[in-house]
């Protein structure tokens, strides 16, 4: 959480930028940015506010509806305010949404209706005795501007209500029978009611819009990017004809005054009666379970369907209730509206690191605050090489525009320098490369900023698989084509790194998908305490293989006791003689390799070796060809853990060599030696 000094001086700016882009939206009708990127800010400055309380002001774009009445139109005033509804972003904050208004209502059982909400523009239609006189936009949500000639132009906006039969007027009172006030219904469906006020969404069909623009382009006219611009465009046309030829459609879900119903389903089937089309997919939900379940269903047949949807609209079900619950600034308590995630989102740039590729060219990675994007968390972004870095503008620090389309890997599309607070570091690129600490150089013309180490990516890429292998940690499932990527993305620098990697990291690698993600991962997390002997093998040290670590496990005990080792108490151990020893202290004395090192036991915790004595103590065993029971290594180990040392090369030191299938050089030179030769089978009597 932001501190109270930070959040304040945040939700200027957040204020600033916001109110920036509405006049390019409301009034300009030019947005810079998208909307998922402005609804990302105004969700930011949402959260604050209700963080810190203090920090809300009457002129915060919170507080307000959005939008003004454009000039050339004439201005209605809207008998009812027109509010407009609170984002959420994901089930938690439905959840708290749904806390909050029980504690409100501690007695009161809530239901819900739950209606898609479609990416359209709001309206206010007003009939007269059952015939439509006039229909005005949102507005500022108290005026708005009367279009009622582009509205007469939309088909599914009738000009003159519909008058139930009888018999539709009596099953909807037999449906809600004791539910509603029957003779205010019946009043309702006669046409004669005075005046009467519907809300809806104007919206324009997918196919409606592709034909749009095809037309659009023939005349060489610029042509409509998303379909809340083109119902906009289209509902603020001052000539009906253009109106007309772009043949919007109307859904409705809003009824104003008292009409004797009590509920939302009741208003949306009385709606259905009078003529206007209603969502089909709407419906009561009995708990928010059956709310999810509907959010998640719709989020999957979002694609097929003819029309937009951006999430799902929460109401509560009871209109006495979502009446006395009243309002807080510009949005109605009882309401939600419950987003899909967006392809855009903005979020804070934290730092900016380079990853090393195959190729040696240094690739700086953005490192942000996780934002949640279609199907993602996301939390690095590819900055691809100095110059787009330059392009961009971006700093460390910066609030930037992040996307995430597909299955293409998430990009930064802009800075929003309006968020800047002078704290702002630029990024240099480093001059040594980051891994293997070889000077880097920028060839005339060239864009990438190459190690001019040869080899620097398959040592890095080496190291790496070494310390997930058999005989060192024995993380499964990370091959050298995933290490790749993982390195390429700037995922992984280092060891430490694969145990901050989350599923959504994974999801968008190649062969990646939701479960093998987690499943790796998971892996990944149950190797955070391996034996000290692993461990060690694994970091990979110059002449410290296998044997000798275990050698070393044993005798030391723990890491940290032989992490601080001499020389000589190294040496003193069976094995390790002078080059081994000079190796560890080298390592161990490394300044870049003890940090690593560190950030590494942040994260895993080697377990305490113990010496074992066990009825094995004081032999010597060599394995060659392969077994069939079990693996080499397992072998190995059982050995060992009965006390045994194991060795590579066949010497008179050697007790038993075991020889499986397809022996190496080692069975005769045990034979010329006169040493013990086991069979497996010998071997598993003796290990039993
Ligand atoms: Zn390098």
């Amino acid at each position: 959480m932001m501190d109270h000094t930070t959040a304040a001086s945040r939700v200027l700016k957040l204020r600033k930028e916001i109110d920036r882009y509405r006049y390019q939206y409301h009034v300009l009708n030019a947005l810079e940015i998208s909307e998922a990127a402005l609804d990302a800010l105004k969700h930011e400055l949402y959260t604050l506010e209700q963080q810190y309380p203090d920090l809300i002001t009457p002129d915060s774009p919170t507080q307000r509806v959005a939008g003004e009445a454009a000039s050339g139109f004439v201005k209605v005033t809207h008998a009812v305010r027109m509010l407009s509804i609170e984002d959420a972003f994901s089930f938690d904050e439905v959840e708290a949404w749904r806390d909050r208004l029980q504690k409100l209502r501690p007695r009161d059982v809530f239901d819900f209706y739950a209606d898609p909400k479609m990416d359209g523009l709001a309206m206010s239609l007003l009939y007269r005795d059952g015939r439509f006189i006039r229909g005005a936009t949102r507005g500022d949500g108290r005026v708005g501007e009367d279009v009622t000639q582009n509205l007469r132009t939309i088909e599914a906006i009738p000009m003159q209500l519909r008058i139930p039969s009888d018999q539709e007027v009596a099953g909807f009172l037999k449906r809600f029978h004791g539910a509603c006030d029957e003779s205010l219904v019946r009043r309702l469906f006669r046409s004669s009611i005075g005046e009467l006020e519907v809300r809806g969404e104007a919206y324009m069909t997918k196919a409606q819009l592709v034909r749009l623009n095809t037309i659009l382009k023939k005349r060489g006219e610029p042509e409509l990017a998303n379909p809340r611009n083109a119902a906009a465009g289209t509902i603020r046309q001052l000539d009906a004809r253009i109106a007309a030829e772009r043949k919007l459609s109307f859904m409705a879900y809003g009824l104003i005054g008292d009409y004797g119903l009590q509920t939302m389903e009741q208003r949306y089937a009385a709606l259905a009666l009078l003529g206007f089309p209603v969502n089909p997919i709407g419906r009561r939900c009995e708990s928010l379970g059956v709310v999810k379940a509907v959010f998640e269903d719709l989020g999957k047949r979002r694609e097929k369907l003819a029309y937009w949807i951006d999430g799902l609209v929460l109401s509560v079900n009871d209109l006495a209730l979502q009446e006395s619950l009243g309002v807080v600034g510009k949005t109605p308590r009882a309401m939600v509206a419950w987003k899909f995630p967006a392809e855009q989102g903005t979020t804070i740039v934290r730092d900016i690191v380079v990853s090393v590729g195959r190729t040696g060219a240094l690739t700086p990675v953005a490192v942000m605050d996780p934002v949640k994007l279609v199907g993602t968390t996301v939390t690095h972004a590819t900055l691809h090489n100095e110059d787009e870095i330059r392009r961009l503008g971006v700093k460390i620090g910066d609030t930037v525009i992040v996307e995430k389309a597909g299955d293409v890997i998430p990009k930064i599309i802009r800075v929003l320098p309006g968020m800047r607070t002078g704290k702002e570091k630029p990024f240099r690129m480093p001059t040594r490369c980051p891994i293997c600490g070889s000077p880097v150089s920028r060839k005339e013309g060239e864009v990438a900023t190459v190690c001019t180490n040869r080899s620097c990516f398959a040592q890095e890429l080496a190291r790496l698989l070494h310390f997930v292998s058999r005989p060192a940690l024995d993380i499964r499932g990370l091959g050298d084509k995933i290490m790749e990527q993982l390195i390429q993305e700037g995922l992984v620098r280092e060891e430490a790194d694969l145990y901050a990697l989350i599923p959504d990291d994974l999801i968008g690698l190649e062969g990646f998908a939701d479960v093998s993600a987690k499943k790796l991962v998971d892996e990944i997390q149950a190797h955070r305490h391996p034996p000290l002997g692993r461990f060690l093998n694994a970091l990979g040290i110059r002449h410290v293989g296998e044997e000798t670590a275990a050698d070393l496990a044993t005798r030391f005990g723990t890491f940290a006791s032989l992490r601080s080792a001499t020389k000589e108490e190294l040496m003193a151990v069976e094995g390790v003689g002078e080059i081994v020893a000079d190796s560890l202290v080298t390592f161990f004395h490394d300044r870049r390799e003890s940090d690593r090192l560190n950030r590494l036991l942040e994260v895993v915790t080697p377990q305490r070796a113990e010496k074992k004595i066990g009825k094995l103590e004081g032999t010597t065993w060599v394995f060659t060809g392969s077994l069939t029971s079990l693996s080499r290594e397992e072998a190995k180990e059982r050995v060992r853990a009965m006390g045994a040392d194991v060795s590579e090369t066949v010497s008179k030191k050697t007790t038993y060599v075991v020889v499986g299938d397809d022996p190496g050089s080692k069975a005769e030179k045990a034979q010329k030696l006169g040493v013990e030769i086991l069979t497996e089978a010998d071997f598993l009597k003796k290990v039993q």
